[in-house]
């Protein structure tokens, strides 16, 4: 028998929660689940009959975090992509390999991203998916993200043709029609870029998004490929909605954050991405005194990884860093850091949630849904002392102290172990996927595509000379 067989009441006991209402941190606290909702928070519950429980003494229960921008489809090629630019990025996935990947490796990694997101203690994914060539290709990423149990919103992209042309076939409308049928676990936005083409051919895919009353997902404030044109564009033709999700947003003016800022969208932070890649420095920094709401996300496991506490760390390590330099260059110190652990925590948790127009999730109160996380290692050395739970989740927590995670009142990992998931099967299809991409590359084209050239610098003639140390001139730079 399952020991948390759907319908059995489950009972979280005596853990410190969060409930992500402000700075709020309720210690030796119950969280009651029945079915798919949280029930009861406090104290000493008393648990309903047959009720099963789970010892979260020592633990930090969370809500399930949210991340509002990942291509799950490439987690096919985990780490492939480490040492590349936007550029070396655009070349492979948007001009040369990307119309390579088949249905099948679109499921591939989009059924790894999402086991891995729930191993993570990340509840719920938007799938940015732009590798959504054909509608078998669409079909074959929604089943992946219905054959696991975590929560997914597919935001549905094709970087082969121009959004005016795929959001307008027939073919569109009908994978709308035959798979969003209100699944409460599997949500739908649309996702495309607006290049700043003063022409705006991107209106008619914003139209049929308004059509169908769902939200756009866009890269913007990508240098070198989307800018505050594109923003304005949008904003002049009525098109900058409420639920709009501004991905990276990070080299953008204060005038397109204001333009954000009046129309109601959120800015999706992918910290770890930003940092690597060049779309411009991680924006919070700036975005915090334009009162934008924030979420997090990890963009993509062809370079970074796929979990949350990453996001939270870099995301307070690069906005500090900025403080920090801004100052330097006045002259002056900071003696007080802006953003806060509490912060962060809030923005990959409730901040998704906002961002995706969920007020059911990213929080831990009676009545929400039951999409959460125990963060509880006993046998880890960075487990104790807990004295600050938001510092602790931000900067020492890492996915292996991820103990328990539910969705929608379900449990799917259990003292460390996914329950119910079968790694072996998606361990074989990525297997496939990456022969077949072998295969088709070539072995020099494969090598070459993970391996970028280095630029070649000098070290700087030094006017000391009291060892040989560093003195060679080919050191690496
Ligand atoms: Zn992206």
């Amino acid at each position: 028998m399952n020991e948390f067989e759907a319908g059995r009441p489950l009972i979280l006991r005596g853990g410190t929660v969060l409930p992500m209402e402000g700075r709020e941190v309720l210690t030796s606290t119950d969280v009651l689940v029945t079915g798919d909702r949280i029930t009861a928070v406090g104290p000493g519950l008393e648990a309903p009959e047959g009720a099963a429980e789970i010892d979260a003494t020592g633990g930090i229960v969370m809500p399930g975090m949210i991340d509002t921008h990942r291509h799950m489809w490439q987690t096919a090629m985990r780490g492939y992509g480490a040492d590349w630019t936007l550029t070396q990025y655009f070349v492979w996935y948007y001009l040369e390999y990307g119309k390579l990947f088949r249905p099948e490796d679109v499921h591939a990694g989009n059924t790894l991203a999402a086991i891995e997101a729930l191993d993570a203690g990340v509840t719920t994914v938007v799938d940015w998916s732009h590798g959504l060539r054909t509608p078998d290709h669409a079909d074959a990423a929604a089943d992946a993200l219905q054959g696991v149990p975590g929560r997914y919103v597919l935001a549905y992209g094709n970087i082969q043709q121009p959004p005016a042309e795929w959001t307008t076939a027939p073919e569109f409308r009908d994978f709308v029609r035959r798979r969003i049928t209100g699944d409460d676990l599997l949500g739908f936005q649309i996702a495309f870029d607006v290049l700043g083409d003063p022409s705006f051919p991107e209106q008619p895919a914003f139209e049929v998004a308004r059509d169908l009353g769902v939200s756009v997902t866009t890269h913007a404030g990508v240098w070198g490929a989307t800018s505050d044109d594109g923003i304005r564009l949008m904003y002049e033709h009525g098109f900058m909605s409420p639920g709009a999700i501004y991905v990276h947003a990070a080299s953008l003016s204060a005038d397109s954050y204001h333009r954000i800022a009046a129309t109601g969208g959120s800015i999706s932070v992918s910290t770890e991405s930003e940092q690597s890649a060049g779309q411009g420095y991680p924006p919070t920094w700036a975005v915090r005194s334009h009162g934008i709401p924030v979420s997090l996300s990890m963009d993509t496991s062809v370079w970074w990884s796929g979990d949350l506490f990453s996001a939270m760390r870099t995301t307070l390590g690069a906005d500090r860093s900025r403080e920090h330099l801004e100052a330097h260059a006045k002259g002056e110190t900071v003696t007080h850091a802006a953003l806060r652990a509490d912060q962060v925590v809030d923005w990959a948790t409730r901040g998704g949630a906002q961002a995706i127009g969920r007020d059911d999730l990213g929080t831990i109160a009676p009545g929400q849904k039951a999409d959460l996380v125990l963060i509880k290692n006993d046998a880890s050395p960075v487990s104790f002392p807990l004295l600050n739970p938001f510092g602790h989740v931000a900067f020492q927590a890492q996915r292996g102290d991820v103990h328990t995670v539910l969705v929608n009142g379900r449990v799917v990992k259990h003292e460390h172990r996914l329950v119910g998931i079968d790694l072996a099967v998606a361990r074989a299809q990525v297997d496939r996927t990456i022969d077949y991409l072998k295969g088709e590359m070539g072995q020099e084209a494969w090598d070459k595509g993970m391996n970028p050239d280095i630029p070649t610098g000098e070290v700087l003639d030094n006017p000391y000379t009291y060892t040989d140390y560093r003195s060679d001139k080919t050191h690496r730079l």
